[in-house]
């Protein structure tokens, strides 16, 4: 069952060993199949080597209820976002290096830039806690209160969308503003952001009039 969700998974994780936002078996991606369940990739097995039957998947107390393989160590991490965000359908959780940098620093990226601002108007530093604990789904589940898009402490980034798609392209974007901020920082020169109140109407600006809708 879910044939279509698991297929996604399978090419989404393709795409995001392409991406470099992960190395090797790094990183998780996950989708919501109904209320009470989701598919998530399985622990540590190589992205390009991922079937649809490899996909786990698990209901909201954690069991796998369909499939063989063992879920990602972050399952928990998912489960409570889908548990505390009604809204959220997919989640990806990638190691990309530029928010790498600002995850080992834990400093939050701030509005930069209108591509950034499609998605949030500032990405937290959720709290230390180790890989594949309660305690780590708790921080992030926190963090992700005020922003879609969380930085994890020492550890890498987390997005949450209405789509596969969507969660993503949150993902690369926040890299690549990640990416500017670091450089930015590594000229010693001031740095300049969007002020609080103009990020907020250019937020709600692109998200009613980006792209192609009617
Ligand atoms: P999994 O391979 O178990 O999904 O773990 C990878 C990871 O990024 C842990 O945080
Ligand atoms: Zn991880």
């Amino acid at each position: 069952m879910f044939e279509e969700a698991k297929r996604s998974l399978v090419e989404y994780g393709r795409r995001l060993l392409e991406s470099n936002m992960v190395g090797g078996t790094a990183g998780n991606l996950s989708v919501r199949v109904s209320e009470e369940l989701f598919a998530i990739t399985p622990s540590g097995m190589p992205y390009n080597e991922i079937e649809c039957d490899d996909v786990p998947i698990l209901d909201m107390t954690g069991h796998v209820v369909e499939g063989s393989r063992k879920p990602s160590i972050e399952f928990r991490l998912h489960l409570q976002i889908y548990k505390n965000f009604s809204d959220v359908q997919a989640i990806v959780h990638a190691h990309p290096i530029y928010c790498g940098v600002l995850s080992i620093l834990r400093l939050p990226l701030p509005a930069l830039n209108e591509t950034m601002l499609m998605y949030s108007v500032f990405v937290p530093v959720s709290e230390y806690a180790n890989s594949g604990t309660e305690q780590l789904a708790r921080n992030v589940v926190s963090a992700m209160r005020q922003s879609r898009a969380v930085i994890m402490a020492n550890h890498g980034l987390v997005c949450a969308g209405e789509s596969l798609k969507e969660a993503f392209d949150m993902c690369e974007t926040i890299e690549r503003t990640a990416k500017m901020y670091v450089l930015a920082l590594s000229t010693g020169k001031t740095i300049f952001t969007i002020d609080e109140k103009d990020a907020l109407e250019a937020m709600e600006f692109l998200r009613k009039n980006y792209g192609q809708r009617s």
